[in-house]
């Protein structure tokens, strides 16, 4: 299903022209507008699904193959030697469009660091609890 006032439900239809990368039934593979860094692509369902929890079976089914089949051409066509597939669900993640969306991030030799974090410290009966708990909302 699609929703009108969705932007990223209008681009990947086709119905806003958009710097086109990829498309089959399911997927529309689009330039980012604010590239992280050159060939920065945004894989948008054709379908309308806010994040990951919501998509659909088929989607998600595909949508690895296809992050793994651009990146592989990006690292063919644009000299960039790795790439990170990022997928943002919620605010406090830093989704800004509510279209399930997964980034390709093209990543250069000496290119800045992106998608980092600072490994923090954990003990061994934290982490068991920890799994505890969230393995009871599974
Ligand atoms: P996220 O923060 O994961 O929700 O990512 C949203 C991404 O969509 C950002 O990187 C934006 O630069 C990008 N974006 C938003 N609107 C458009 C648009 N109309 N065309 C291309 N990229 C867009
Ligand atoms: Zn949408």
């Amino acid at each position: 299903m699609n929703d009108e006032n969705c932007i990223f439900c209008r681009i990947a239809n086709g119905v806003i022209p958009s710097a086109t990368v990829y498309e089959d039934e399911w997927f529309r593979v689009i330039l980012d507008m604010g590239p992280a860094s050159k060939g920065h692509a945004l894989i948008l369902p054709k379908e309308h699904f806010r994040d990951v929890c919501e998509l659909g079976e088929i989607y998600a089914s595909k949508v690895l193959q296809l992050g793994g089949k651009i990146g592989a051409a990006m690292k063919k066509t644009l000299g960039c030697t790795g790439f990170n597939l990022v997928q943002n669900n919620g605010v406090s993640a830093g989704q800004t469009v509510f279209h399930f969306h997964m980034h390709v991030i093209p990543r250069y030799e000496h290119g800045k660091t992106m998608v980092a974090w600072e490994p923090g410290h954990a003990d061994p009966e934290e982490l068991k609890a920890v799994a505890e708990q969230i393995k009871a909302g599974l």
